[in-house]
């Protein structure tokens, strides 16, 4: 069998593992990464995408992690500009109560249980908690939060129910696609040195005794089996971590892992031009958040104990998450129908024996046994910070990766295209990304064309997914490159999208239709809700 050799072994290629690999290749290691799917297939891709210090974390008075995140969130700004961006925050205050300040004082100063949003329902409460977290934010601080009278909260979002409306607050935090930010740092981890191999996953651990120095990987796409040996092995596989630790007879359940659903429905059908805050029937926050012409309503937060590789939507949570925004925009009529598709990802939270898994503290854990490294926990916006602490354990050299710009912003676009195509590309790509295109389009002007009249992604998008980031699947193009999954999943593209690949990576027509195949089983997994619930949708 064919082996190689490392520095270190990073399995996992979501945020934690892609930040880990480029902490590790920027200190001079040698570093392989391996993922079995695609880039992000995970969590990472199933995020509400908020990079953001967490507004109700305030409840549980995780101040170190809310302080932490904030400065991660105005470095990120920094450092991946567009695909992450500011995003004002606005909560819209219903029924206030003078008893609320009551709720305040006694969650201040003693373990009460309360809901965030009971707290800041008393307008001296909501005052106190956004000028916290601007606080907190420090010199990162984005913008001034802003109070709200009711008719300020109707000019700002017209279309929120005016019914039993007090008043409200403005607060910013910033939106960051989850899909391309991990693959923006994935790309950056190789210009560093290192290698990342996707659809490459491990099947077993090689032992010296009890010390893990190795594992072997199968490369699902040429099927052929091999073995990488490392001085260190981690182990970065989000909520699949307890799964794999058993392979490498790690016995002890770090997980409690819990499971969060969004469903995506068009900007169109809810006009919203901040992202709006809202509390669910069990008091739990949640948000309508808008993405471009999209807005993602979410999420759920359910202790799951079934596979991780299957987790969907179920009609159930779909129910839930449309309740709570007809709630608050009554005459947007929002209706199963509108629903374009739903995602779901599993949250890999640390167990730390909380009543409620909504209580679980999403602060990271690293372990150490048997020469193997376990980092889980976290969240995307912290991923920077996770990756130093593992590797601030491996080696003396200082991390730099503060220091180093995941998309270096191109201010011109070396070839015609519209105005929407232009910022799209502009908000999405490199500089280095957008001269690739370049060349591409100079060999052959057709590249420069829409893919989908409607939408402002072009084909040399696809031809740069297949040669410079890594896409050997339909689905990975479809979904986590270009996106255009959430806004069309099922478009007439898709057979020319195809053909498209299967030019550049030489598919066969079976292998072609293969990959359609494949791609819409992606489709009807988002749609799946439908078949738990008794409605006719035609
Ligand atoms: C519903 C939801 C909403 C969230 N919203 C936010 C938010 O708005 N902001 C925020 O900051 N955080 C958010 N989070 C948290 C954040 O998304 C996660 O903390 C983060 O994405 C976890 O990344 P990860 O790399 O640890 O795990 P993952 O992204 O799951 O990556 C682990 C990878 O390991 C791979 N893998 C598994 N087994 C193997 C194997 N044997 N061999 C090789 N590879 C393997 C998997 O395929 C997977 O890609 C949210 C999480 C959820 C579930």
């Amino acid at each position: 069998m064919e082996r190689e050799e490392a520095d270190l072994l990073v399995i996992g290629g979501g945020i934690t593992g892609a930040g880990i690999a480029l902490d590790a290749a920027s200190r001079g290691l040698k570093v392989i990464l391996v993922e079995k799917e695609d880039f992000a297939s995970g969590t990472s891709s199933n995020s509400s995408k908020l990079i953001h210090g967490g507004f109700r974390y305030l409840k549980s008075r995780d101040f170190k992690l809310v302080f932490e995140a904030l400065h991660e969130r105005g470095l990120l700004l920094r450092l991946a500009p567009g695909v992450v961006e500011p995003l004002p925050f606005l909560i819209p205050v219903y029924n206030s109560s003078i008893r609320y300040i009551t709720k305040l004082f006694l969650w201040l100063f003693s373990h009460e249980k309360t809901t965030m949003m009971e707290l800041i329902k008393a307008p001296l409460a909501l005052r106190i908690s956004v000028a916290l977290y601007d606080l907190l934010a420090g010199k990162q601080k984005i913008k001034k939060h802003k109070i709200l009278s009711k008719s300020e909260v109707l000019r700002a979002e017209p279309m929120l129910s005016p019914e039993g409306l007090k008043g409200g607050a403005i607060y910013y935090d910033a939106f960051g696609l989850d899909f391309r930010l991990t693959l923006s740092v994935i790309k950056k981890a190789c210009e560093h040195g290192a290698r990342c191999l996707n659809y490459t996953e491990v099947v077993d651990f090689i032992k010296e005794g009890k010390n893990i120095v190795g594992a072997r990987l199968r490369d699902k796409i040429k099927g052929r089996e091999y073995e990488i040996f490392a001085k260190k092995i981690i182990i970065a596989v989000g909520p699949w971590a307890d799964e794999l630790r058993s392979k490498a007879d790690l016995k002890e359940k770090i997980l409690r892992p819990s499971k969060g659903s969004h469903i995506i429905i068009s900007r169109e059908k809810l006009k919203i031009n901040n992202a709006i805050v809202m509390e669910a029937s069990d008091g739990r926050l949640t948000f309508a958040i808008p993405w471009e012409d999209l807005v993602i309503i979410g999420t759920t937060d359910i202790e799951y104990d079934k596979s991780i590789d299957e987790v969907r939507a179920t009609g159930e949570e779909v129910s839930y998450l449309l309740e709570i925004v007809n709630r608050y925009f009554p005459s947007a009529k929002i209706n199963y129908k509108d629903i374009i598709t739903t995602y779901s990802g599993v949250r890999p939270l640390i167990d730390t024996r909380s009543s409620s898994v909504g209580d679980v503290s999403r602060e990271h854990r690293i372990t150490e046994e048997n020469g193997a490294i376990t980092i889980a926990g976290g969240k995307l916006t912290t991923y920077r910070v996770m990756a130093k602490d593992v590797v601030d354990r491996i080696t003396k050299k200082p991390c730099v990766t503060q220091e180093i710009k995941l998309k270096e912003q191109c201010e011109e676009i070396p070839f015609e295209v519209e105005e929407d195509i232009k910022n799209h590309l502009v908000k999405i790509y490199s500089k280095r990304d957008i001269e690739k295109m370049a060349g591409m389009i100079e060999k052959n002007e057709k590249l420069k064309e829409r893919i989908l009249p409607s939408l402002p992604c072009i084909w040399a998008e696809i031809d740069l997914a297949a040669k410079h980031e890594f896409a050997v699947k339909l689905s990975d193009v479809m979904i986590r490159r270009l996106g255009i999954y959430f806004r069309k999943p099922k478009s007439k593209a898709i057979e020319n999208i195809a053909k498209h690949m299967a030019k550049l990576l030489g598919w066969s027509d079976e292998r072609t239709k293969l990959e359609i195949e494949e791609y819409l089983k992606e489709v009807e997994k988002g749609m799946e809700w439908k078949r738990d619930i008794n409605i006719n949708l035609e």
